[in-house]
């Protein structure tokens, strides 16, 4: 028994990353960060100066990439990847857009897919993603999917971006958005849609802490 899952799956920026951090600490359960292996496995790519039309060769670095996530005395998770530290590394919106041309290779969605499921553990799993409801774990007890406009994702982002002392245009950061959404949802393996019975929370309007709220009491509810 790998003990039960929620999913949170939805678009760049809603905020699945923080609520899901949040969700997996209130039940001390794991969590798994899926676009993190696919920005792992973009990365990786680049150093490797891999070519991306050799879908075998992909799918076989996919399998077996040497990932580790650490946990530093701080309480904050590292990421190493092939003994490097990649923490921020794997940040950009250059790996992000590499990473979801990646994901649109059905053979790299396929080498990730046991590496997703072996995350699921006792006492439970927080899988946050874009298919995590409805490819990866889709007999997860509770489906959230997570969405926000273009708008108020593109703004977060901008702010994120900013504090971290990178210039960025906010309206190249709408287009970009919109261009990957796009790409996300319209491409013909794991699309990017809510699960059958997925609970969907629009945050544009909300704070991470309402979010929190709403996903909490449904996991209350499912017992
Ligand atoms: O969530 P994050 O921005 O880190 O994900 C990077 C990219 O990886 C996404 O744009 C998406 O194309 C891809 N991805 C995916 N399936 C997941 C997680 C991420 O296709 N479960």
């Amino acid at each position: 028994n790998q003990g039960p899952v929620i999913t949170i799956d939805g678009p760049s920026g809603a905020g699945k990353g923080t609520v899901s951090q949040l969700i997996a600490e209130k039940l001390g359960w794991h969590m798994l960060d899926s676009g993190a292996l696919y920005r792992l496995l973009a990365l990786a790519v680049s150093h490797h100066g891999m070519s991306a039309d050799d879908v075998d060769t992909l799918k076989v670095l996919a399998e077996h990439l040497d990932i580790q996530f650490e946990q530093s005395d701080e309480g904050k998770v590292e990421i190493i990847l092939e003994g490097e530290k990649v923490t921020q590394a794997i940040r950009t919106e250059e790996v992000g857009n590499n990473a979801s041309k990646l994901a649109a290779i059905p053979e790299v969605r396929e080498g990730l897919l046991l590496r997703q499921r072996a995350f699921s553990q006792q006492p439970g799993l927080v899988a946050d993603g874009r298919d995590m409801g409805t490819v990866v774990f889709p007999s997860a007890q509770i489906k959230v999917f997570l969405t926000a406009s273009a708008e108020e994702r593109a703004q977060r982002r901008f702010q994120q971006l900013q504090q971290k002392g990178e210039t960025v245009n906010l309206e190249e950061l709408i287009t970009t958005i919109k261009e990957r959404d796009e790409r996300d949802a319209n491409r013909s393996i794991a699309p990017l849609v809510p699960a059958a019975g997925a609970l969907v929370i629009d945050s544009t309007d909300l704070t991470i802490e309402q979010v929190v709220e709403r996903v909490f009491a449904e996991t209350v509810k499912a017992g």
